[in-house]
């Protein structure tokens, strides 16, 4: 399991990546689902400011803060530079949980913005196409490795050895880094030069059907699909969708899968919690 997700259109949205104890939003009824989970996360990212994504954080700190469970871990919310309603919202909060347990940080973000994980891993903020006039980001998880530089490639485990003792390990390898997950937040399409290599993309899908689509703020299901025709993930989780299409959800997942036969498809159920 790497994901815990609730996404309904409008009411609530949120994305609990297991691996690094990361959340992606704060909607509503995060607490009670996630439940003693919420104690191992130290870090919430906040795409944008839209109710849907943020009305969670009160209950989840106010849970953190009294139910049984360490107070040792401290909590930081990373939320989009120059959003006032954020900065309201988080300053109200404070205000109702005068007597923390925990130490609580804020700290704005914007695109470019890098922040350290554990275990060589790091996340990056890119800046997302949403609601004119709103800050909103998207989060990409990368990891920095080593493998054989390109010439030592081909060769034996053996002839490999006798290199290592030759040359010395950090002589035959080169550092790469490896896209992981790139999560759009509230957008329109995130440009493929970000997406591009990353193994998972869990993205909007606000639209199953495009005509129903009024403004430009959301993204449609046959723009994900030419998405994919540039891009190449290994696993498509789409998330966000309008609870208008609950009975479309097992189709069209049917469908990506037989359209792009590469990449493992997951659709969110708007009335679900998935776990993937
Ligand atoms: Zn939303
Ligand atoms: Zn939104």
């Amino acid at each position: 399991m790497e994901f815990i997700i609730r996404s309904k259109a409008l009411y609530t949205t949120w994305v609990y990546y297991k691996p690094d104890r990361l959340l992606f939003d704060v909607g509503e009824g995060i607490s009670a689902a996630l439940g003693n989970k919420i104690y191992s996360i130290e870090k919430i990212f906040i795409s944008h400011s839209h109710v849907d994504h943020i009305a969670g954080l009160w209950g989840f700190i106010n849970t953190r803060n009294n139910a049984m469970g360490s107070r040792e871990k401290g909590l930081t919310i990373y939320y989009p530079k120059g959003s006032k309603n954020i900065e309201e919202y988080l300053n109200f909060i404070q205000r109702m949980n005068k007597y923390l347990r925990f130490k609580l940080e804020f700290i704005t973000v914007e695109h470019g913005d890098i922040i350290p994980l554990k275990n060589n891993r790091y996340l990056k903020i890119f800046k997302t196409r949403h609601t004119p006039g709103e800050k909103s980001v998207g989060f990409q998880i990368l990891e920095n490795r080593k493998r054989l530089k390109s010439e030592y490639q081909n060769l034996s485990g053996n002839e490999i050895k006798e290199l290592i003792s030759k040359m010395g390990k950090e002589n035959i390898l080169e550092k790469y880094t490896k896209k992981l997950v790139t999560i759009s937040g509230d957008s329109l399409p995130v440009s493929p030069d970000i997406i591009e290599d990353s193994d998972i993309l869990v993205h909007e899908c606000t639209f199953i059907r495009e005509k129903d689509r009024k403004l430009r703020n959301h993204t449609s299901l046959d723009e994900i699909k030419k998405l994919l025709t540039q891009i190449k993930p290994k696993k498509v989780i789409l998330y966000h969708i309008s609870s208008r299409y609950t009975r479309l959800i097992k189709k069209t997942k049917e469908e990506l899968s037989s359209e792009f036969k590469d990449i493992e498809f997951h659709i969110v159920h708007p009335e679900e919690i998935s776990i993937i």
